[in-house]
This record gives structure tokens, C-alpha cells and sequence, in this order.
């Protein structure tokens, strides 16, 4: 049975017992948070546990990464989002140790999309469309120099209140273990 499949057998079943039941919650996060972390698949279930967040307590975004890479891209804007429009007060930036992002090389990427049968003009196309692709794929060095990054970006964004706590934390993907990096309400 493919992916899909299975997924929609499940579904099926878990609508029809009522599992949905024990998920009631509303779109305000109660712990009037939003986290901004990444897509890893270990953070999935441990980072709320580790954080003592229940299902509902928090709005929660993710890409690769945890980055606010640009000031007015969608991960800004779900942010803007969960301040303005859910009740979100404060705002952590959770990332992590052994991220893949940490790791991500721009050329080698390219060379598997290439194997995977994209143009090499199309690539090279880019450049034409004002896209840079080599800082468009760019990771990071240092988790915590990122989230600093990315919590200074949120900080200082013009369509934010000063006096928002924005925090900056990295979390040990085996352990859950917390380090402070930014304590957002030290740096008003
Ligand atoms: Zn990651």
C-alpha cells in the first residue's frame, strides 16, 4: 500500500472513533507563544516535550533551518501573524545542534538536482531572474550565530512592537536539553 493510501485508511478510522476528540483545542495558542524552529524529524515530537508544551500551547513555525532568512518572507509573516491575529506575546527562535542546514552545500546540491535531470540552463537562467541560488542554498557555521541572526531580524523588525520578548535558544536534538543563546526579556 503507497504512503497515501495508508494515510487515508487511517483517516478514515480515526474520524469515524472520534479521535479527533481529545485534540479540541482553539487557534489561540494558550501559553501565548509562537516558535519559530526546524523541520528535523527528531525535533517532531521531542521539542515540545522537552519545552512542556501540550497540544494547543503554542503556534508553531518551521523550515529548514529555524531562519528568518528574508524580512518580509512567509516565515516573518506567519509570525506577524501569530503576534497580531492569535495572541501570540513573545516569540523563541528554537534551533538546534546537528542541523542539516549546518552542514548544506550549495554546489553539491546543485549537482544532485542536475543528476535528478534538471537543465543545467535553467540553472544557469537564474542569475537572469535576479535569483543568486549559491546564497539561496547557503547554510550556516555556527547554530547559535543563526539564531542570533534570526532573532536580531525579528527584533528589529519595523512591524513588530519593541517590546516584544523575542528569545534565541538551541536545543540538543538526542537529550531536548535547552541553552539559552538570547534571553528575550534581558534585551529590551
Ligand atoms: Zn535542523
Amino acid at each position: 500500500m503507497k504512503l497515501l493510501e495508508e494515510i487515508l485508511e487511517h483517516n478514515s478510522n480515526f474520524v469515524r472513533n472520534k479521535e479527533y476528540l481529545k485534540y479540541e483545542t482553539t487557534k489561540f495558542p494558550n501559553k501565548k507563544v509562537v516558535v519559530l524552529s526546524c523541520m528535523d524529524t527528531r525535533l517532531l515530537e521531542l521539542l515540545p516535550s522537552a519545552l512542556n508544551f501540550k497540544h494547543g500551547d503554542m503556534k508553531i513555525v518551521k523550515n529548514a533551518g529555524a531562519l528568518v532568512s528574508h524580512p518580509f518572507g512567509s516565515i516573518m509573516r506567519s509570525i506577524l501573524v501569530a503576534v497580531y491575529e492569535l495572541n501570540a506575546d513573545e516569540v523563541m527562535v528554537v534551533g538546534h545542534h546537528d542541523c542539516g542546514m549546518g552542514s548544506i552545500n550549495a554546489d553539491s546540491m546543485i549537482q544532485k538536482m542536475k543528476d535528478r535531470g534538471i537543465a543545467v540552463e535553467k540553472i544557469e537562467a537564474l542569475k537572469y531572474a535576479g535569483v543568486d541560488i549559491k546564497s539561496f542554498l547557503k547554510g550556516f557555521q555556527s547554530v547559535e550565530e543563526s539564531v542570533r541572526e534570526s532573532v536580531d531580524t525579528i527584533n528589529n523588525h519595523p512591524l513588530l512592537p519593541s517590546n516584544l520578548p523575542v528569545h534565541g535558544l538551541v536545543i540538543d536534538p538526542h537529550t531536548g536539553k535547552l541553552d539559552v543563546v538570547i534571553n528575550g526579556y534581558e534585551s529590551d
